[in-house]
């Protein structure tokens, strides 16, 4: 599902290139889920904006479902980002004028009568157990909800890799528990190749495989830090 050969991303700050990510080479088969885990900083939102084609690669080679990602321009990367991956970005990012629902709504590209879509947003909602707050705008919803409501956001498509930056991030202990859970059902599925980022142990101790980021990733900005 996704092969990475000597990708390297560097940021450009006053004029100074800062290398961010050096991954020699990494594997995720189709279907396994894994948790990313590393301190603040350590480049996991930067790899998973990569692997997402939100960010180009600046070398090496990125294969996402055999497609190389690498080789395409960005108007290509974001087309096969909407039909073929689920990101869950830190921090939600729902429109606040737009309802529960019409959040979803718009992301729809599955090609379906407007009743089928209709019982088909139904169902997702149900499954989240928002049922009765479909209506509502993300303002009158907890933190908790507003996640479900951008997790539905991003499976409804049925994408084959489903990214999750810190889905738990900003969730009490207790919900943050029941989100992973629910994560993890929605994605149970051989289908569904599911990686998570998260700086959480417990969270990531429920994946059957966890990759510590530093080592996958040569660049160790806080040891870097400290020899200065
Ligand atoms: P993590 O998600 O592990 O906390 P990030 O991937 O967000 O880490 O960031 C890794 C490093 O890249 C940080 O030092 C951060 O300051 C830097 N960084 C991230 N995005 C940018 C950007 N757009 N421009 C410059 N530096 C950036
Ligand atoms: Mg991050």
């Amino acid at each position: 599902m996704l092969q990475i050969n000597d990708v390297k991303k560097q940021f450009k700050v006053s004029g100074k290139n800062i290398p961010i990510l050096n991954i020699p080479q990494w594997h995720v088969a189709k279907g396994e889920k894994v948790a990313i885990i590393g301190p603040s900083g350590s480049g996991k939102s930067t790899l998973l904006h990569i692997i997402s084609g939100i960010l180009s690669t600046d070398h090496g080679e990125l294969y996402v479902d055999q497609q190389p990602l690498h080789l395409l321009k960005e108007a290509a990367r974001d087309e096969f980002r909407g039909a073929r991956i689920g990101y869950i970005l830190q921090d939600f990012h729902l429109i606040p004028s737009l309802t529960a629902r019409q959040n979803v709504e718009i992301v729809i590209t599955l090609k379906k009568s407007k009743t089928e879509l209709r019982l088909m947003v139904d169902e997702w909602f149900e499954k989240v157990g928002l049922q009765d707050r479909m209506n509502h705008l993300p303002s009158q919803l907890s933190r908790g909800q507003q996640q479900r409501v951008a997790m539905v956001r991003a499976l409804i498509n049925q994408p084959l890799l489903v990214l999750a930056d810190e889905p738990t991030g900003s969730l009490d202990w207790e919900t943050a528990d029941e989100i992973t859970g629910l994560l993890m059902d929605l994605c149970a599925s051989d289908k569904h190749t599911l990686i998570v980022v998260t700086h959480d142990l417990n969270l990531a101790k429920r994946f059957p495989r966890c990759q510590h980021i530093h080592e996958l990733n040569l660049v160790h900005p806080l040891k870097e830090k400290v020899m200065l």
